[in-house]
């Protein structure tokens, strides 16, 4: 198959498309009423009862999640608190709780992974493994999926249930775990199709929304087996891009190799303060800690940055720029370093600010860190700059390297400067978007804090517990 990140390369002919692509390749999880379920995990008594999660204590907030039994009987995400008291008064209702849901969301991952290696974290809830040769046959795979759903019962928690789709490219597989929830295990086998799902809406296919589905219409496509017997030639047309035939190809059931990621030109994290933060020196503690968070995601991606900006908005609306250009590195103590030079100077611009305002102290509201100026090297050699000076920085970088690994494996930021050490960061953790795919890498490093202050007790979180409530806070 030609590479498909070449946007002037087709995939190939319709023969190709046709070449009938079989064998279970991937293995696809979706965990059902996800955030409705570790409710119910953590607290006994909600299990088999209707359950909400919502972002806000107040009646009128919709929904984020409702359990299966809510569903039953008619509420769903986006229902308001006061509607589903109305349908349901003794539902139970919970306030979301992101950092719990992310630290059992490794719980699962660390379960699955003693079965399968996870190719790709697509979300919260969602994740893809990679089935050996020797697992393609359909009864291998379904046994495999099973393993998995009895370990994850047996050793994350009974609440937590997933459905699992199997198939031989990730878009059917994925397809075929949203055909049975919950709790449903779904095989789709390419030579059945066109006609196994022949009755199939188009917009319950991942990746077909409403502009691509208005498109399809446009073309005459409104069932499964018209978009099934779709040219790739069509398909590029009628998305406009090289992904519809990239789309074809994997409802084809081929291993479409996923889209080049998208270069970062950038990496950085802003934060708005709260109100103990707010002052100067406040600010400094949360930068410091967005400009590590920041770093730790450079070294993730094995780049280098060349150099930094800092953004302070304060609270009277004036904002404090600055950008600083170094020799490239991963080294979280130069970047620390770059930003305390800035900091210094900074002081006096401060100070007049909150002058002006009338104020003692100068109040900030919001601090944004960016790294950029990336690259995938580290420095050429420099004829003025001593090679003991690159050696020092490149030693100081693999030491990051391998924290960043110990905080990765314990899933918590547990290897931490101690000058960072009594910050509670809680709110600096990553939040969780619907519509994003988190990073894993972004997970590693939220909630941890607290159970970093919880210091010795670290070593008794293991993921293998029958009660991860307790063993984790
Ligand atoms: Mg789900």
């Amino acid at each position: 198959m030609p590479d498909p990140s070449d946007s002037h390369a087709g995939f190939g002919d319709d023969a190709a498309l046709h070449s009938g692509a079989g064998g279970m390749r991937v293995l696809f999880i979706d965990f059902n009423a996800y955030f409705a379920s570790v409710e119910q995990h953590d607290e006994p008594a909600l299990r088999g009862r209707p359950v909400i999660v919502t972002p806000l204590k107040s009646e009128h907030s919709g929904a984020i999640a409702a359990s299966y039994e809510a569903k039953a009987l008619g509420i769903s995400r986006g229902t308001s608190v006061l509607q589903a008291r109305q349908i349901c008064p003794d539902i139970a209702v919970r306030p979301a709780r992101h950092d719990r849901y992310v630290a059992v969301h490794h719980l699962l991952m660390r379960e699955i992974e003693r079965h399968l290696p996870i190719a790709r974290i697509c979300s919260i809830d969602e994740c893809a493994c990679r089935l050996n040769p020797d697992e393609a046959d359909v009864a291998r795979a379904r046994t495999k999926a099973e393993e998995i759903k009895r370990g994850i019962y047996a050793n994350v928690g009974e609440s937590l249930r997933c459905s699992i789709g199997l198939a031989s490219s990730q878009l059917l597989a994925k397809l075929a775990g949203e055909l049975h929830k919950p709790d449903g295990l779904t095989v789709i086998e390419t030579h059945t199709l066109p006609d196994a799902l022949a009755d199939l809406p188009l917009r319950s296919i991942p990746g077909i929304g409403g502009g691509v589905e208005a498109r399809l219409e446009r073309a005459g496509i409104t069932r499964f087996p018209q978009l099934w017997a779709l040219a790739p030639k069509h398909a590029r047309k009628i998305w406009g891009s090289v992904q519809g035939e990239r789309f074809l190809y994997a409802l084809h059931g081929h291993d479409v190799p996923e889209a080049a990621e998208p270069k970062k030109a950038m990496i950085g994290h802003s934060r708005v303060l709260s109100g103990e933060h707010r002052t100067p020196e406040g600010a400094r503690i949360v930068a410091r800690a967005l400009l590590l968070k920041a770093a730790s995601r450079l070294r993730h991606y094995d780049l280098y940055a060349r150099s930094m900006s800092v953004t302070l908005k304060l609270v009277s609306g004036d904002a404090l720029h600055h950008d600083t250009r170094f020799r490239a590195t991963q080294n979280s103590w130069r970047f620390l370093g770059e930003l305390d030079i800035f900091w210094k100077a900074m002081q006096p611009a401060l100070a007049q600010r909150a002058q002006r305002m009338g104020l003692a102290r100068p109040r900030i509201k919001l601090a944004t860190v960016y790294l950029h100026g990336l690259g995938d090297r580290p420095p050429e050699r420099d004829l003025f700059v001593p090679s003991a000076i690159d050696e020092k920085d490149a030693n100081q970088a693999r030491l990051w390297k391998a924290i960043d690994g110990i905080n990765r494996d314990l899933g918590q930021p547990r290897v931490i400067l101690a000058s960072q050490r009594d910050l509670d960061l809680n709110y600096l953790g990553v939040k969780i978007a619907f519509s994003r795919v988190p990073d894993a890498a972004e997970f590693a490093d939220i909630g941890g804090i607290e159970k970093i202050l919880d210091g010795a007790k670290a070593h008794e979180h293991e993921t293998r517990t029958m009660n991860p409530a307790r063993a984790l806070y």
